[in-house]
């Protein structure tokens, strides 16, 4: 048995088995309650997900990592080239005079 994820919050540890069983996995959980023991605050006793084998622990791993660090891109605030203008990063293009938004493209040699 290979550990994937532990926290005292077993309705954390609910999330990620339920996200692991979405992507096929087997997993088996430990120190289950149902409920959150805050009255023993021992990490060697928080409910934890496992997974059979070592293959299944490094992809799982990975899964559960993206889940938790997964951020909304979207919402970052660009400055258009031309006019200045701060343009919410739902948009590709400036709201004011249309300038597309400029990505990390190399090869321009214009200054
Ligand atoms: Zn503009």
């Amino acid at each position: 048995m290979y550990e994937v994820f532990r926290d005292w919050d077993s309705a954390k540890v609910g999330l990620v088995d339920q996200l692991l069983k979405g992507e096929g996995f087997n997993t088996a959980l430990r120190n289950w309650t149902g409920s959150n023991i805050t009255s023993v605050p021992i990490p060697y006793m928080f409910p934890n997900v496992c997974v059979l084998n070592h293959e299944d622990f490094v992809r799982a791993r990975k899964i559960v990592n993206d889940y938790f660090h997964a951020q909304p891109q979207a919402s970052e605030e660009w400055q258009c080239p031309n006019c200045g203008e701060k343009v919410d990063g739902v948009y590709t293009e400036c709201w004011s005079c249309q300038v597309p938004r400029a990505d990390e493209t190399t090869g321009s040699g214009q200054n």
